[in-house]
């Protein structure tokens, strides 16, 4: 028993050389990424759940590895996180995002996600009006995605930073709602514009009676706050109708259309 004690830390830290060898490769790989500009912003669009217009996209961040091809920002985003890469990063999505949007015929919003490292930056409020400036992007087409965890800290820096850009008419939501630990208090204080429902939720919807309680519960709520509700994940026509019976206000996901580098030539054209 002692043997087989000794050999699992033996595989335990050989794996954490792997991991730390691996992170250290992706770091020195992203570095390198963002001078030869491999990083790309790909568009989701997020639709009204009744009509089925669009009402906006959302950008997410892909790397076109030169060796491993497409790269999902999962892989990525975390290490970008800790060495604070993720602040540059950012703002170049950002910067891509609005200059996309600007040029839309249509006025869809764009949704852009952001950082905790991010949003605790006091820097923060000043790169996204100085980007709103230079592209032309009026405010109130500008959503900013934050999650729960930004939030939960004893910085006041990210609550001000939200409050002064939603008082310019930047949209602020809410994303993975039901998955982190923010208090009822702190939400309904800031007054986000919509709480977008996690996808986990979402995809027991039709299977899980708890699932489908907890988005009633969280649509209900943002009703009572004033606030919009946005279901992540939608991949079927049955999930969509349950949403819809529920009142959710805006629907994303697969039945609608998966993340692209090009956005509908009819928003982009008119
Ligand atoms: P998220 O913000 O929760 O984005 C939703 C994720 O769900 C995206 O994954 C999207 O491609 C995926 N998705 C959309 N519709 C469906 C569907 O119908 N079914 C399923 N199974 N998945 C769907 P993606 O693009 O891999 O992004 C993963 C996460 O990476 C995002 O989660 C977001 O937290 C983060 N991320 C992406 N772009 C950025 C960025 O520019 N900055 C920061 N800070 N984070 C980003
Ligand atoms: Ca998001
Ligand atoms: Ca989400
Ligand atoms: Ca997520």
């Amino acid at each position: 028993a002692k043997n087989e004690g000794s050999g699992k830390i033996k595989v335990f830290r050989q794996r954490m050389l792997e991991k730390l060898q691996e992170s250290r490769t992706l770091e020195h790989d992203m570095a390198l990424a963002i001078v030869n500009k491999e990083f790309v912003v790909y568009y989701q669009p997020i639709v009204d759940s009744f009509s089925q217009k669009i009402y906006s996209y959302e950008a997410l961040i892909r790397w076109i590895h030169p060796l491993k091809g497409l790269l999902s920002p999962d892989h990525f985003i975390p290490v970008a996180e800790k060495t604070g890469m993720i602040n540059e990063m950012g703002k170049a999505v950002l910067e891509l995002a609005c200059r996309e949007a600007a040029c839309w015929a249509v006025p869809a919003k764009i949704s852009v996600n952001v950082s905790p490292v991010q949003l605790s930056s006091k820097a923060f409020a000043g790169i996204v009006l100085s980007i709103l400036k230079e592209t032309g992007l009026p405010p109130d087409r500008l959503e900013l995605e934050v999650t729960e965890s930004s939030l939960f800290t004893e910085s006041t820096t990210p609550m001000n930073t939200l409050n002064k850009l939603r008082a310019l008419g930047v949209k602020i939501s809410i994303d993975d709602f039901g998955t982190g630990y923010s208090s009822l208090s702190r939400l309904s204080r800031l007054a986000f514009d919509k709480i977008k429902i996690d996808k986990s939720f979402v995809h027991s919807i039709s299977t899980q009676e708890d699932a489908l309680n907890i988005i009633k519960l969280i649509t209900g709520m943002a009703k009572s706050l004033n606030m919009k509700a946005v279901a992540e994940g939608v991949e079927t026509q049955e999930q969509l109708e349950r949403l819809q019976a529920l009142g959710c206000d805006f629907a994303q996901g697969y039945l609608f259309g998966k993340p692209q580098p090009c956005i509908d030539e009819r928003i982009r054209n008119g």
